[in-house]
C-alpha cells in the first residue's frame, strides 16, 4: 500500500500520557508513550485503527498517569511535542520513552530530529515499537534507539505478507546491536507452518532474539478474532523452541489490569 511519509518539521500525534508497558520485552515497566498518527498495515485484529488516519486534534495528558488530557491541533511542532514530553519526565518515574502508533516509521523524519533533543533533554532510553516492514525508514534513526519490539505478521492471522521486509529489518536492528525482540499474534486462524517459517527467520538472523507469542485479545464486533486454544499455544511454543532460545506466551497485560 502506498503511503505518504510525513514531513520532517512537524508531528502527527494521537496521544502523549503516561502508562504501564503491557507487551513484550519491557511488559510492566513505566513508559512515556508518544503514539504516533498513520499506519499503512491493516492488521485483522487491529485495536487501534483510530490511528490509521490524522484526528484534527491529538490529547495531551497534563500530569503523568491522571489522564487529565488537554487537545491541541495537529500538526504538531517539535518544540511543543518536547515541552510535553518534559512535563511528564518527572524525576525517577518513568524507565523509558515508547514511540507507538499507528506505525511511528511512517513519521521517521520528524523522528530523526526530535530523537536526539528528547534524549538530550530526559536522558531516557528510547524504545520503538513497530509493525517491523519499513528498514528503509528505520535506517537513519537507529543511532537515536535504544531498543527495539517488531512484529512479524502472519498472514493467516494478520492478512499482511511482509516475510522479505521483516527479515531485512530484523537484520539491520541485529547488525546495529540495538536490543531487539519479536513480537508474533497468535490467534484461532494460525496457521502453523508459517509459525514454522517465522521461527526460520528470526534463527537464520540470531537464535538468541526474543520471541514473544502473544494470543490475540477478542476484539469487540469482530466475531472473526478468536483467541486460540490453550493446547494449540502449548504446541506452538514447542515448536518454536525448536528454532530460537528464549518464546514467551505473554498476553496483552495491560488489557488484563484494565490500563490504557
Ligand atoms: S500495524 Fe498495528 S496499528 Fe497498524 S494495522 Fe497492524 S495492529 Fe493496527
Amino acid at each position: 500500500m502506498a503511503m505518504q511519509i510525513a514531513q520532517a518539521s512537524k508531528a502527527r500525534l494521537i496521544e502523549v500520557f503516561s502508562a504501564i508497558q503491557g507487551e513484550g520485552l519491557n511488559v510492566g515497566t513505566r513508559q512515556i508513550f508518544i503514539r504516533f498518527a498513520l499506519c499503512d498495515l491493516r492488521c485483522h485484529f487491529c485495536d487501534s485503527a483510530h490511528t490509521w488516519g490524522v484526528p484534527e486534534i491529538c490529547k495531551i495528558e497534563k500530569t503523568p498517569g491522571l489522564r487529565d488530557f488537554e487537545t491541541h491541533p495537529n500538526p504538531v511542532a517539535l518544540p511543543d511535542l518536547l515541552e510535553w514530553v518534559g512535563r511528564q519526565n518527572q524525576p525517577g518515574l518513568h524507565d523509558s520513552i515508547s514511540l507507538t502508533g499507528g506505525e511511528p516509521l511512517l513519521s521517521a523524519p520528524f523522528l530523526g530530529q526530535f530523537l536526539p533533543e528528547v534524549r538530550s533533554l530526559t536522558d531516557l532510553p528510547i524504545y520503538l515499537e513497530t509493525g517491523g516492514h519499513r528498514p528503509e525508514q528505520l535506517l537513519p534513526i537507529l543511532p537515536y534507539l535504544d531498543s527495539i519490539g517488531m512484529d512479524i505478521k502472519l498472514p493467516s492471522v494478520s492478512g499482511e505478507n511482509r516475510w522479505q521486509v521483516h527479515q531485512e529489518f530484523l537484520h539491520l536492528c541485529h547488525d546495529a546491536q540495538v536490543e531487539v525482540f519479536v513480537k508474533i499474534i497468535i490467534s484461532s486462524q494460525t496457521n502453523t507452518a508459517e509459525l514454522e517459517q517465522a521461527g526460520e527467520l528470526v534463527a537464520s538472523v540470531d537464535a538468541s532474539i526474543p520471541v514473544f507469542l502473544q494470543p490475540v485479545t477478542p476484539i469487540l464486533g469482530k466475531e472473526s478474532v478468536v483467541a486460540p486454544r490453550p493446547d494449540r499455544v502449548l504446541e506452538w511454543q514447542s515448536l518454536m523452541k525448536r528454532f530460537v532460545k528464549q518464546v514467551r506466551v505473554v498476553p496483552q497485560t495491560h488489557k488484563m489490569m484494565n490500563q490504557l
